[in-house]
């Protein structure tokens, strides 16, 4: 039986997930693609949390077992690109070095941070990042991809504070 828009009186077909609540991002409503549209831009996922709940929120949305953050899209449910398998804690050991530090240093860049930055002020810039990027804010395509970008620079940098083999000279 195919699934009915879930907003209020719509007959369209809901053919696009969308999650139920910030703190049930794992089961889904459906929408049409009128009525995600709407959802994608009333979604802020940001919105009315402290500096703690934003970093659980980040250290969370960094572990990438969840959704991509645009709903509706392609790349909906995709797996997150990731060539040099960072986000792997196992593969790590098979990642060469000058990779890993061309990569680390391109995140830094990526930021627009000196690499001399301490880790507040990583978590200040990824935060004020994070907020222009996020594709709430920006539907197109291209730019939810720079909030995977920041994030995923963002994670590996504040992987690096934690372990000395991953040195950015
Ligand atoms: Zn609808």
């Amino acid at each position: 039986m195919k699934k009915v828009c879930e907003f209020l009186n719509c007959k369209e077909e809901g053919v696009y997930p969308a999650p139920r609540s910030r703190e049930d991002i794992t089961t889904y409503k459906y929408y049409c693609i009128e009525h995600i549209r709407d959802f994608n831009k009333s979604w802020n996922f940001f919105e009315g949390l402290t500096d703690e709940q934003f970093e659980n929120e980040i250290r969370k949305s960094t572990t990438w077992d969840r959704p991509s953050w645009k709903f509706g899209t392609s790349n909906y449910n995709k797996k997150i690109n990731d060539p040099f398998n960072f986000l792997s804690d196992k593969k790590d050991e098979k990642v060469s070095k000058k990779k890993v530090n061309y990569k680390l240093l391109s995140s830094w860049k990526l930021l627009e941070l000196n690499p001399t930055a301490d880790i507040e002020q990583v978590k200040k810039q990824y935060k004020s990042l994070a907020k222009k990027w996020h594709p709430d804010k920006n539907l197109k395509l291209k730019d939810s991809d720079m909030f995977v970008k920041i994030t995923n620079a963002y994670k590996l940098i504040i992987k690096s504070f934690k372990s000395p083999s991953v040195d950015i000279s």
